[in-house]
């Protein structure tokens, strides 16, 4: 299973010279196995996705965890969309208000963009999805819901061997005392448990974090002890906050790893990086 990082930002692009390493894009990750294709959320980072020759792919997968903007954003200049009767599948979140066709089609039409869903060249196939479990390819997918603003998904993906998370919005500590004691009724728990690696959320400092409870996003210290209590093997910390530089994030990261040591290894996820699971 390979895993590539395309955006890793949160919230609102982020290009410059002070986000430059850790990168500026909203959320995009792409797994592959075989020839299977998973694109995962749209954020702005899914342009890298026009580099790609896709012509030998009959179809591609996109997974949308929500439709948050920053998850979404890219969708309209996503190049598989003017590929006529190529067959693209878009997975996203049920709701009980609209349908997703609808919610999508809330940005994919004038004013916010200039061509209708219905009229993409493509062969667009819609798929909602709540707490399923579903299968693209060699992949075994669950989806569940997780606690974020409005319907949110995250995604475990089972490959051959290995289980890749991918959980980019969302806040588990909301227990009493932050997060829940016993594991299993913390929110994500059966997407994470012995993942081979997990990219979450981790947007905030404790600081911010006291300040913006209830928004539904994680500070590191959450992130850490979710994934302890998850048992994951590497953690990718993500949706980095449009308001940090590469130097505040190196400087949250070497304060997280001063304090504790954790049964699992962690990095900050960092726009281009590939990753290899066997
Ligand atoms: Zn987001
Ligand atoms: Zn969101």
């Amino acid at each position: 299973m390979k895993i590539n990082l395309w955006g890793v930002r949160g919230s609102i692009p982020t290009t410059g010279p002070g986000t430059g390493f850790y990168g500026g894009q909203t959320s995009c990750t792409m797994v592959s196995e075989d020839s299977t294709m998973l694109v995962l959320d749209a954020g702005s980072g899914v342009q890298r996705f026009n580099e790609i020759d896709t012509s030998a792919y009959k179809r591609i997968d996109v997974l949308l965890t929500h439709l948050h903007m920053d998850h979404i954003q890219g969708l309209g200049f996503f190049k598989p969309f003017f590929v006529p009767d190529l067959q693209v599948h878009i997975w996203g979140p049920a709701s009980s208000a609209r349908d997703l066709r609808t919610r999508l089609s809330r940005y994919l039409s004038p004013p916010l963009f200039p061509v209708l869903l219905r009229d993409l060249p493509c062969k667009l196939i819609l798929h909602e999805v709540g707490n399923s479990e579903f299968q693209i390819g060699p992949f075994k997918i669950k989806s569940e819901y997780v606690i974020h603003p409005g319907p949110t998904l995250g995604y475990r993906i089972n490959g051959k061997k290995s289980v890749f998370t991918y959980i980019p919005d969302h806040e588990p500590a909301l227990g009493r005392n932050g997060m829940i004691r016993d594991a299993k009724w913390i929110s994500g728990y059966n997407l994470a448990n012995g993942a081979d690696i997990l990219y979450h959320d981790g947007q905030y400092t404790l600081e911010e974090y006291l300040a913006k409870k209830g928004w539904g996003h994680s500070c590191y210290n959450d992130v850490l002890q979710f994934a302890t209590a998850t048992q994951i093997k590497h953690l990718l910390i993500a949706h980095h906050d449009p308001s940090h530089s590469d130097t505040q994030l190196g400087d949250m990261f070497a304060a997280a790893q001063n304090n504790h040591t954790y049964p699992f290894t962690y990095e900050l996820a960092k726009e281009g990086n590939a990753l290899e699971l066997p």
